[in-house]
């Protein structure tokens, strides 16, 4: 929630920045910890969502592992401070440089999305004279009820391995010496917010738990993924995901044995809500059919409203005094970037209080998969920051 102080601590900032709540980022934190704790839950968080060093610091702070989709991240995860023993690696394009590294690290595990993936590490890891820790990513064909963009887990994406393959898979493993089998994983998607998603996982979850069990093979490690979503609509009512509900699903639905861990990889959750991506009114413009609001942020620093259409709640906070005043929200306006594409668009038809050049504007819930995926394009700056501890 923006009150005047906090506005008035961005006079002078140059814009457009990344504003990030650190209080609020601890109190989600420690929100998800209070859930994942009493179950003895292991949470990495998805770097992937989030990199900014001063968010990583704080949740490494707090005892996080680090779920990491590049050699990149997973470098970046060593030098933050992560436990390496905390550190899994996904993705399904790992090149030899990146598993070489990960390697080197000995890192906790790889998150394994091929059988010739399998083949690949098992040869570098003999080659260097260690036993690398695999978990079988499977795609379980669970419908995540998201954005087609954001859906990972459906026989049609590209992650995973299919169930048809998994014979090839035990076999795989038996032949390769230097691999060790340390369990399955999952990831179906993102902005997940239905819950029974969840439960048709931990169905697919337990089914393939036996299939490998059945063939003598012990489920150490059950990683379920993350992809619980964040409400977009409301970022100060609820500020904080329902991590309660969420892990409670799990302890319900999965068939957790005595001598094996589960394991999430939460980014969204974890970080959406702690930031807004400031930005000022260059221009006005008044249409016959539409108004516009020229900001000084675009596609380059948020990328997400032209990704895939996502939507992020727009406020002007330089007439907070009008927002809390419903009728007093007078004017559709089209909130739209510097940038040369047309969809350089933040929002349509977005009902604001009557608008200035100058007005500082707030893109709410920019903290996930934000600032990472900015770019230069246009020969844009690099991306600024404020903080509030
Ligand atoms: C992106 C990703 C996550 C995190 O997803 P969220 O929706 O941000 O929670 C977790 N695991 C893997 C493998 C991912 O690619």
């Amino acid at each position: 929630m923006f009150d005047a102080e906090r506005v008035a601590s961005f006079e002078g900032l140059e814009t457009p920045f990344y504003y990030y709540d650190l209080s609020l980022l601890r109190e989600t934190l420690q929100a998800c910890k209070n859930a994942a704790d009493p179950a003895q839950f292991h949470v990495h968080f998805a770097l992937k969502a989030n990199f900014n060093s001063r968010v990583l610091a704080l949740i490494q702070a707090y005892g996080f592992g680090a779920d990491c989709v590049s050699g990149g991240e997973v470098q970046k995860a060593v030098e933050t401070g992560f436990d390496k023993k905390q550190i899994v690696f996904a993705g399904v394009g790992k090149s030899d440089v990146e598993i070489n590294y990960a390697l080197d690290q000995d890192i906790f595990a790889f998150n394994v999305e091929s059988i010739q993936e399998l083949e690949v590490i098992n040869e570098l890891a003999t080659i260097k004279g260690k036993t690398a820790a695999v978990a079988i990513r499977i795609n379980p064909n669970v419908d995540a009820h998201t954005h087609q963009y954001i859906t990972t887990g459906l026989d049609e994406n590209k992650f995973g391995i299919n169930s048809w393959d998994l014979p090839q898979v035990s076999e795989t493993l038996k032949n390769c010496k230097n691999l060790k089998f340390l369990g399955i994983h999952f990831h179906i998607g993102s902005q997940i917010t239905d819950m029974n998603v969840f439960k048709s996982l931990c169905v697919k979850v337990n089914e393939m738990q036996d299939w490998f069990e059945e063939r003598g093979m012990p489920v150490k490690v059950l990683n379920v993924g993350g992809g619980l979503g964040v409400d977009y609509y409301h970022p100060d009512e609820n500020a904080i995901a329902d991590f309660e509900s969420y892990f409670k699903i799990f302890k319900d639905f999965l068939n957790i044995k005595p001598y094996q861990e589960v394991h999430f990889e939460l980014g969204r959750a974890l970080v959406a809500q702690c930031s807004s991506l400031i930005s000022k009114v260059l221009y006005v413009k008044h249409g016959i059919k539409k108004n516009f609001v020229i900001i000084d942020a675009g596609m380059t620093e948020l990328m997400r409203p032209a990704l895939y259409q996502a939507y992020h709640q727009i406020e002007n906070i330089s007439r907070l005094q009008l927002i809390t005043d419903n009728s007093q929200l007078t004017t559709r306006y089209d909130v739209v970037g510097p940038i040369c594409e047309s969809s350089d668009c933040f929002g349509k038809e977005v009902l604001l209080p009557e608008t200035k050049r100058g007005d500082l504007i707030a893109l709410r819930t920019a903290g996930a998969y934000g600032e990472v995926m900015s770019s230069a394009y246009n020969l844009r700056p690099a991306i600024r920051h404020a903080y509030s501890e």
